[in-house]
C-alpha cells in the first residue's frame, strides 16, 4: 500500500485495510515478537507548564517526589533479574535533579548489570553538552516526543516553547548519536486530519528509532480538563500510519492507549506496534506521576503486570521477546533536513 493510499484509507475512515497492512509490514520487519522497556518515572518535578499535563509547574495538587540513586538502581536490578534489558528513566524536566547524578545513575546501571542493558532517557529539552555528558556516561538512546507538528498549537499548548525548539534539540540527540526516540499525542484540540498525516511525515523524515503515539486524555487537574476526550480509534488509525510510513521503527503500545480501552494496547499491536513498557516505579510513587487521570498500571505490577502482558500480547498472536532490540539503524549518524 502506498503512503497516498494509505492517507486515503485514514481519510475516508477505513480502519482494517490500513491495519491489515500495519500488520503486514510489522511482521516482516520484527516477526511475531513484542519488545519490553521497563519503564521508571523517576521524578515529577517540571518547570514547563504544558497545558496538557498533570505534571506541569502550576499544578500545585501533587506531591512531588523524586527517586533516589539507590532506589533507582534496586528498581533496576530488580528488572534486569526478571529479565528486562532496556530500561527507560522519564521524569519531568527537574531542575533539582542536576545532570551530574542523573550522569552517576547511567554509570552504576552500566555497572550493575555489566553493560548489557540499554538506558534510556527522557528527561525533556536539555543543553547539547548535558546530552553528550549523558552519552558518555552510557545513555544510548533517548525519548522526546514533539508532541504536535503545528508549530502554532504547539507553542500555545506547550507554555510557549517551540516546535523549533523541540526538534533543535532531537537533532541535537541525533548528532551525539543517541537512538532517539519521538512522537505525537492524538486528539489534541484543535488538531485536523492534516495535522496526524503531518505529524507522521515528520516521524518519517527525522528518521527516528522509535515513534510514540498515544491519545491525549484531558486532565482535570489542567487547564484543558473540558476538552472532549477522542476515541481510541484516532490513535489506532495514526499508530497504522506511522507503521506503514516508517516500517523499521519501534512502536510502543501506549499506557495512554490501554487507560482509554482495556484492549488498547492489544488494539494498538494489531495496527503495527512492536513495543510495551511495564510500569516498574515503585508503588508508594506511581500514583503521583499522573500525567493524565486512571493510569491504567497503577493496578499492575512488574511480576502479575507481566503474566498481563503476556496474554494480551498472546491474545494478537504476539510473543514477548526479552531481546534490548537497539534501532535497526543504531548508530548511523543522521543529519535532519530543515
Ligand atoms: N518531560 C518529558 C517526559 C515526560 S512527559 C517530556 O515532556 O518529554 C511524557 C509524555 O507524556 C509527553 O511526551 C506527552 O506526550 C505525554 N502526556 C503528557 N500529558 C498527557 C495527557 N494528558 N494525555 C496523554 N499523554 C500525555
Ligand atoms: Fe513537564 Fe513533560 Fe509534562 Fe511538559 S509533558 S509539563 S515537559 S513533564
Amino acid at each position: 500500500m502506498s503512503w497516498k493510499q494509505a492517507v486515503e484509507c485514514f481519510c475516508r475512515r477505513e480502519l482494517e485495510p490500513l491495519a491489515a497492512e500495519a500488520r503486514r509490514v510489522a511482521m516482516s520487519v520484527f516477526g511475531d515478537a513484542v519488545f519490553l522497556r521497563g519503564l521508571i518515572e523517576y521524578t515529577n518535578y517540571c518547570r514547563v507548564n504544558c497545558l496538557y499535563c498533570g505534571l506541569r509547574r502550576s499544578n500545585v495538587d501533587i506531591n512531588r517526589y523524586r527517586l533516589n540513586r539507590e532506589i533507582i538502581l534496586e528498581t533496576v536490578m530488580k528488572g534486569f533479574e526478571f529479565g528486562l534489558r532496556t530500561f527507560v528513566l522519564q521524569g519531568g524536566e527537574d531542575e533539582g535533579f542536576p545532570m551530574a547524578e542523573l550522569a552517576e545513575i547511567c554509570r552504576g546501571i552500566g555497572e550493575i548489570t555489566r553493560g548489557e542493558a540499554a538506558i534510556t532517557l527522557s528527561c525533556g529539552i536539555r543543553s547539547r553538552k548535558e546530552y553528550r555528558m549523558l552519552k558518555e556516561a552510557g545513555a544510548n538512546r533517548f525519548l522526546m516526543r514533539f508532541e504536535t507538528s503545528d508549530a502554532r498549537l504547539h507553542r500555545y499548548l506547550r507554555g510557549g516553547l517551540t516546535l523549533a525548539r523541540r526538534l533543535g534539540a532531537l537533532e541535537d540527540l541525533l548528532a551525539e548519536g543517541y537512538q532517539v526516540g519521538s512522537g505525537f499525542m492524538v486528539g489534541l484540540p484543535g488538531e485536523r486530519d492534516e495535522t496526524i498525516i503531518r505529524n507522521v511525515e515528520l516521524c518519517a523524515q527525522l528518521g527516528v528509532d522509535m515513534a510514540g503515539v498515544g491519545p491525549f486524555i484531558p486532565n482535570p487537574q489542567t487547564p484543558l480538563a473540558h476538552v472532549p476526550q477522542e476515541p481510541l480509534e484516532k490513535s489506532l488509525f495514526a499508530t497504522a500510519l506511522v507503521r506503514i510510513a516508517c516500517p523499521e521503527t519501534h512502536i510502543p503500545a501506549t499506557t495512554a492507549a490501554g487507560t482509554l480501552a482495556a484492549d488498547g494496547r492489544e488494539r494498538m499491536i494489531a495496527c503495527g506496534a512492536n513495543v510495551l513498557m511495564p510500569n516498574l516505579t515503585p508503588e508508594n510513587h506511581k500514583k503521583d506521576y499522573l500525567l493524565y487521570p486512571g493510569k491504567v498500571c497503577l493496578r499492575e505490577t512488574v511480576l502479575k503486570g507481566f503474566d498481563d502482558l503476556a496474554r494480551r500480547t498472546g491474545s494478537v498472536n504476539r510473543r514477548i521477546s526479552f531481546d534490548r532490540a537497539d534501532g535497526i539503524r543504531a548508530g548511523v549518524p543522521y543529519q535532519v533536513s530543515k
